[in-house]
């Protein structure tokens, strides 16, 4: 984990594993102090907590969720009395997708090396993924807690005269999804609508919806983006992201209309350029987003999140590249 200063008065806290769960975080440091996601668990949030408070004394008077994801959330308890701000919907997204009760359950069954063995020989995926995250989290002790300050469309901040845009641009990624642009620094936190150097993942949302927001990104020509996963970038990030969407969309077209199953479809499409960013065989949610459209499904149609698992952790195996998440 690392602090990295993006502007005059904007910082990102980096996990630099950026895998699943490594998520990043954002302070501005004006106006009381606003923090932009709590990272996975309490000691990671501590240890954003410490590194941000080399440049800003005392706890941040606001939060944002940029929306719902565990990763993004699981720290808020650690503010106690801040403003936390999200979209409407992130409230009652929270208790669906971020039950931290559910990931607590995985880490102590992988961790116990007879549930461990017994769930392998069905679920491979959610034991791969379980033991990857138990190398670097421990759910221990955290609560959900809630946004107190909702908004439909938009929500502006003003710290001290530096005016602070909130915009809701979901479901591209989650219903949530908001970005928070800094026009006067030319910053925007993205949240996790850009996957900067790791195969993208998104649960709820379009296709259309999400090349909207990137194309949104752009125009407004920040000289500094912090994605939601990965490296701090410039435009060039929004547009590599982009292109990877535009060419698995696509490629997913193709395999649709010759009738193969989605994990056919990601077997049979080539990582292309994309093939050294985190997790490639993320690359079968993206394929199984596209599917959903072809067949007409609602953006926010449920997914089986451990038989989701268990084909990326297929597809790794049939690509032959690492099992990662
Ligand atoms: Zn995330």
């Amino acid at each position: 984990m690392k602090m990295q200063q993006v502007s005059d008065n904007c910082f990102a806290v980096l996990n630099e594993k950026n895998r699943v769960c490594d998520a990043n975080s954002g302070l501005i440091n004006l106006g009381g102090g606003v923090v932009i996601d709590t990272q996975s668990d309490l000691p990671h949030a501590r240890g954003m907590i410490a590194l941000f408070s080399r440049v800003w004394p005392g706890m941040p008077k606001r939060v944002i969720n940029t929306h719902e994801d565990g990763d993004h959330v699981w720290g808020n308890q650690l503010f106690a009395g801040a403003e936390i701000i999200a979209h409407s919907s992130v409230p009652e997204r929270m208790k669906r997708v971020a039950d931290p009760e559910e990931t607590r359950h995985l880490l102590a069954s992988v961790r116990n090396p007879l549930t461990c063995e017994k769930i392998a020989a069905v679920r491979p995926g959610v034991v791969a993924a379980g033991r990857q995250l138990a190398e670097d989290y421990d759910l221990t002790g955290v609560e959900l807690v809630l946004p107190t300050t909702v908004f439909d469309t938009h929500h502006d901040l003003d710290l001290n005269g530096m005016h602070v845009h909130l915009r809701h641009v979901g479901p591209c990624h989650q219903c949530g999804d908001t970005i928070v642009h800094v026009p006067k620094e030319r910053v925007v936190f993205a949240g996790d609508v850009l996957f900067r150097r790791c195969t993208p993942m998104g649960w709820t949302g379009s296709y259309a919806k999400w090349f909207a927001c990137l194309d949104l990104l752009i125009d407004l020509k920040p000289d500094a983006i912090v994605p939601g996963h990965g490296p701090v970038c410039g435009v060039e990030g929004v547009i590599e992201m982009k292109a990877y969407l535009q060419y698995v969309l696509e490629q997913s077209r193709r395999c649709f209309e010759d009738g193969l199953s989605v994990l056919d479809a990601a077997k049979r499409i080539d990582f292309g350029p994309y093939g050294d960013w985190k997790a490639p065989a993320r690359l079968y949610m993206n394929v199984e987003r596209a599917y959903r459209e072809f067949r007409g499904e609602p953006p926010d149609a449920p997914w089986d999140t451990p038989a989701t698992f268990d084909a990326i952790y297929a597809l790794a195996n049939a690509k032959g590249v690492p099992v990662e998440f």
